[in-house]
Parts: C-alpha cells; sequence; structure tokens
C-alpha cells in the first residue's frame, strides 16, 4: 500500500475487505496485534463496533468514513500510537482519554489497582496517585472505592487537565493537585499512596523507538536512572503515611530488588514485590 494511503482504496469498498487491507498494512507496525488496530481505528472512524463489523462484513465505507480511516491508518503507520489516534485507552473497568501529555495507560498497571483494592483501608481512606497522568489509576480506585477519599496528583499542568476531563466524564469524585511528587503534601496525613512513576533508565536504547517515541519523555524515564523518581517519592513516604499505611510503587521488571532495598532504608517495614501477569517483578510495597 502506498503511503499515506489514499482514501480511493477504501471508498465504497467492503468492511471486510478494507479491514483486510489495512491490516495487511498494519502487520510490519503493529505485528500481530494489526487485525485488532485495523478495526480499532475503523470503530473510530465508523462508529460501528467491532461486533458490528463483523456481524456486517459486506457493509461499504462512505467517503468521509473511508477518507477518515485512510489518514488513521497513514498516522499508525509513521508509528503514533492507536491510544493517541484514537484519543483513547481502556483501563480497568474504564475507558479513558489520553493525548501526548500523558502516559498511555498499561494493563501491567492493573496489577498496582488490584493491590490497593486488597490491602487498602476497608474503611474510609485518604488516597495519593502521584504522577497520576491520564488519572487512570485514581479513577479505578475510586471507582471501585466511593468511600474514600482519592487525590491525584501530578507537576504536569497538561496531565492534569487531562484527569480533570476524564474524572468529569466518569462522573467519579476525585481531587486533583500540582505536586511534584510529595513536596506538597501534609504530614501523616494519607492511608494509602500509590504511583507508577517514571522508571526507564534514561539511556535505554528503547525510548528512541516504536511506541515510546510519542508518550512524554518525562512520564518514562526520569532521567539518569530509572530509580530517581522512586527515590525521591521513598525520601517523603514515611513523613506523609499515617502509622500502618501503605506505599505502593511501580516499577521495571528487574527494579524489584533494588526497589526493597530503597523501601527498607526508608524505614517501611513488610515491605514485598508482586509479580504481573506475565510473572515480572512489578510492584513494591511497604508500610508506615
Ligand atoms: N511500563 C512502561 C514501559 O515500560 C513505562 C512506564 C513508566 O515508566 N512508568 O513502557
Amino acid at each position: 500500500m502506498e503511503r499515506p494511503p489514499s482514501p480511493g482504496l477504501f471508498i465504497e469498498q467492503r468492511t471486510d475487505e478494507s479491514l483486510t487491507r489495512a491490516t495487511a498494512a498494519l502487520a510490519q507496525a503493529a505485528g500481530t496485534a494489526a487485525r485488532l488496530e485495523a478495526e480499532l481505528l475503523l470503530e473510530q472512524c465508523s462508529g460501528w463496533s467491532r461486533t458490528s463489523q463483523r456481524a456486517w462484513p459486506e457493509r461499504r465505507l462512505d467517503p468521509a468514513t473511508a477518507t477518515a480511516f485512510a489518514a488513521q491508518l497513514g498516522r499508525r503507520l509513521d508509528g503514533e500510537p492507536i491510544a493517541y489516534i484514537r484519543g483513547t485507552q481502556a483501563f480497568w473497568t474504564l475507558e479513558l482519554r489520553v493525548t501526548p501529555a500523558t502516559l498511555i495507560p498499561r494493563p501491567e498497571t492493573e496489577l498496582l489497582v488490584e493491590t490497593a483494592l486488597a490491602r487498602g483501608p476497608a474503611d474510609r481512606a485518604s488516597v495519593l496517585d502521584l504522577g497520576t497522568g491520564s488519572g487512570a489509576i485514581a479513577l479505578a480506585v475510586a471507582s471501585e472505592r466511593p468511600h474514600w477519599r482519592v487525590t491525584a496528583t501530578d507537576r504536569s499542568s497538561a496531565a492534569l487537565a487531562v484527569a480533570r476531563a476524564n474524572r468529569d466524564r466518569l462522573g467519579l469524585d476525585l481531587d486533583l493537585l500540582a505536586s511534584d511528587w510529595l513536596a506538597t503534601i501534609a504530614p501523616r496525613s494519607c492511608d494509602l499512596i500509590l504511583s507508577n512513576p517514571p522508571y526507564i533508565d534514561g539511556a535505554d536504547p528503547h525510548l528512541d523507538q516504536g511506541d515510546l517515541r510519542f508518550e512524554p519523555r518525562n512520564a518514562l524515564t526520569p532521567g539518569a536512572d530509572g530509580l530517581a523518581a522512586i527515590r525521591a517519592i521513598l525520601a517523603d513516604a514515611r513523613r506523609c503515611l499515617r502509622p500502618g499505611g501503605w506505599l505502593m510503587v511501580e516499577h521495571g521488571y528487574d527494579q524489584g530488588a533494588a526497589a526493597r532495598t530503597l523501601f527498607n532504608a526508608a524505614g517501611l517495614v513488610e515491605v514485598a514485590t508482586l509479580n504481573d501477569l506475565a510473572g515480572l517483578d512489578r510492584v513494591t510495597l511497604g508500610r508506615r
């Protein structure tokens, strides 16, 4: 297929044939997810759900749909993540708006949500999500525990605007706060502190490859050393936690041992690392 794809390839063409064409074009960019991505893009352009695309394979794309589909396909072929093209990403039970101002929520981050729900206080609690981005973690937790008071922080006002829009659209209760990690948080004010901070080493070549190129660099990497943001959070964690309160942080698959060392050095107890669905170290937790 020529690039950018011409709308003429899709105008008045059948749904199934259009998807086959788009899937073939995407095979290199999107690998095994090519068909899924083609369906997600067509869903975005046509309003036809993926189920409806299968139920009516003979339905033809009108010129407006075909033109939008060709344009979105071209963006994906240039490497842009599908979540930014669609402007939305599923996380937990929620459909979240995402923009290039925010990290795209990842499925492995649902482990942090599960852990917070499983180990957080049964009754009322004061919960922080540091570096919330789109608001994914905070909103997932707020949707499951309406009696918790959840506050989402970010240093980036653009990210906070996305989190606010998601909160308002979902009708969930969430406080938003501009803060550089725990700098502005009162002593002994939190029962649960959650974060998926940037944790990729600044020299990691993956930052310049694939979908990561399009995400905010400071949401992916803290700079030179992948543990710097976790260290910054730990510097204030004990001060901000109430006695018995938990800190739970996502990190890279090879950072579990280092994270536990840092948690212990910060005076937290019951320190442990949990594995994600792929069996990889993903979340370390400890309590005051
Ligand atoms: N899990 C992401 C990745 O490896 C990184 C997100 C982060 O740094 N918090 O692509």
